[in-house]
């Protein structure tokens, strides 16, 4: 035991030497490639590691499984000059003023699921990840979270005490990153997005200053954190409001092509369903092409609160012929802990554009996607998928009734989110995908422009690295956000120095 602690203790500090000793402009080389070392980043991990133990640099035993590993999409691997682990909030005020003294670039991950890359990972600057903030406090009506955790944990947590949060759809994507920019989940349609329920967070800004942000300790900035991403600060806890939610009913429906035409009629009719007082219910909905076999399938994994065997929601899905149909009653944890989004698998592209509900121009939609598909068939890895998501009338109502809004200014209207999800293997395919995913969505976009169906909202979560989320956000929204950009980030930290993902041009 001895032994061991002795070998880690030198292996620490043979670590903290490399970064030390390493001079700005020399190469590194990491298990992904090599950069060339900048002023800042030396400065700024040499800082880094004299204040704190555990820096880990390219040569630490842990770098590629922080560096790559923790990643949800493969171009996301990128190779940081080193990367720090802090566990509090005063470390990462402490991080920050390093930062600005050496001008150092840094990028911040969470769940590591943003496909944008360069929004959680950074070539030759500091990545700072905040896997050590996993604490969870469960209050009577709300739970304190850190931004560490994904939404998995904050379900298991709401468990015992028959509680749901409104967070992520599939079990290991991460609080901060879905709470910062929106937040589908499956029952938005009666309590909102999951940036409606945030009722404060702890937030450390550019300067190092903490703040708290809530509807009466600087609401301007709360309003603003409400889809505004991360243009701000870094949030260091989300207190979010819970429900009173034991039991959900659940259905995983899988239907074959001659269904789908059904399937995409019924997107439409759920987004459209407007009662005075909804039952909260919501849904995955996506289909999948096989552009080898030329089979394409559509599958269902619909949520609704409380106990409804079948979910009577979903009753315009059960109407149509399903090669699986599994009804079941659960709980969000139990229902969660079977969606996991495995890291690592693919490249993966993402584009998508909002639409008014039309089944006719959906179906027309779906069909040329697939079409399109078959044009890029010989790509090695090729996994298309056509998914929608709905943002029925009643979800953006919340906002317009609670007092605080959002950013996305939505209006009680049902929109349509219809996104191209396509993964494939190698690196020398990124471009051609990149440019026939802009082509074909734009092309599509055009067709609902000219027949009035076409709405310009976008969603960070959906959208594709190339597409500018706040071109879609209501003019006077986007002046506002700016001016509470400049005054709690005078120094554009969290635009300069944080650069990657989706950033407010100032
Ligand atoms: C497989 C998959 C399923 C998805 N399902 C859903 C879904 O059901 N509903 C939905 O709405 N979206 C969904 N998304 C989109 C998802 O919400 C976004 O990718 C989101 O950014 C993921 O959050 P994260 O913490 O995992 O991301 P990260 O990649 O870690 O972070 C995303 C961005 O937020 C920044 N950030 C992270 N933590 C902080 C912090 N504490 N303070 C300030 N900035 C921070 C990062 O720097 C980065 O720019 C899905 C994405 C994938 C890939």
């Amino acid at each position: 035991m001895k032994d061991l602690v002795a070998f880690s203790i030198s292996a620490l500090a043979l670590a903290e030497s490399v970064i030390a000793t390493t001079q700005a402009g020399s190469t590194v080389t990491t298990p992904l490639g090599s950069f060339e070392l900048t002023k800042g980043a030396a400065c700024a991990c040499s800082k880094l590691s004299r204040a704190y133990s555990g820096i880990i640099s390219p040569k630490s035993a842990n770098y590629t499984a922080q560096a790559v590993n923790a990643y949800w999409d493969v171009r996301a691997d990128l190779s940081p000059a080193c990367i720090f682990l802090p566990s509090t909030a005063d470390e990462i005020s402490k991080a920050l003023e390093i930062f600005q003294s050496c001008d150092a670039q840094f990028a911040v991950r969470g769940g590591g699921h943003m496909n944008y890359p360069g929004s959680n990972n950074i070539d030759g600057g500091v990545l700072m990840a905040l896997e050590k903030f996993v604490k969870v406090k469960v209050n009577a009506e709300s739970v304190e979270v850190g931004p560490g955790l994904t939404w998995y944990d904050v379900y298991e947590a709401l468990e015992p005490y028959g509680r749901a949060a409104i967070g992520g759809r599939l079990k290991t994507i991460g609080v901060p990153g879905l709470s910062l920019i929106g937040g589908f989940h499956y029952f938005n349609n009666k309590y909102g997005y999951a940036m409606d329920n945030v009722l404060s967070y702890d937030v450390v800004l550019g300067n190092g200053t903490q703040v708290m942000a809530n509807k009466t300790s600087h609401p301007d900035l709360f309003w603003a954190l409400k889809g505004g991403a991360n243009n701000y600060g870094i949030v260091t806890k989300f207190t979010l409001k819970t429900y009173d939610i034991p039991k959900v009913s659940t259905t995983i429906q899988v239907f074959n092509e001659s269904g789908i035409p059904e399937f995409l009629t019924a997107v439409c009719n759920i987004v459209k369903l407007d009662d005075e007082d909804p039952i909260a219910a919501g849904m995955v909905a996506t289909v999948q092409y096989n552009a080898t076999t030329k089979v394409a399938s559509a599958s269902l994994l619909g949520v609704q609160e409380g106990i409804s065997k079948p979910p009577s929601q979903f009753a315009n899905f059960s109407d149509i012929p399903a090669t699986t149909r599994i009804n079941n009653v659960t709980t969000m944890k139990q229902w969660a802990s079977s969606l996991d989004t495995p890291k690592q698998m693919f490249r993966v592209m993402f584009s998508h554009k909002t639409m008014k509900p039309d089944q006719d121009v959906l179906i027309s939609i779906y069909k040329a996607w697939k079409d399109a598909v078959d044009e890029i068939a010989d790509v090695e890895g090729l996994y298309p998928t056509f998914v929608t998501n709905v943002a029925p009338a009643s979800a953006a109502r919340v906002a317009l009734t609670n007092g605080v809004g959002n950013v996305w200014g939505l209006e009680a209207e049902p929109y349509i989110l219809w996104q191209f999800s396509t993964g494939w293997a190698l690196a020398q395919d990124d471009l051609r995908i990149e440019a026939w995913s802009r082509q074909l969505i734009e092309r599509l976009n055009a067709i609902n422009v000219e027949k009035g169906l076409a709405s310009d909202f976008i969603y960070m979560g959906d959208a594709g690295e190339w597409q500018d989320p706040f071109a879609g956000f209501p003019g006077e929204n986007v002046a506002r956000m700016r001016k509470i950009k400049s005054s709690y980030d005078p120094l554009g930290v969290f635009s300069r120095l944080n650069w990657g993902g989706f950033k407010l041009s100032v």
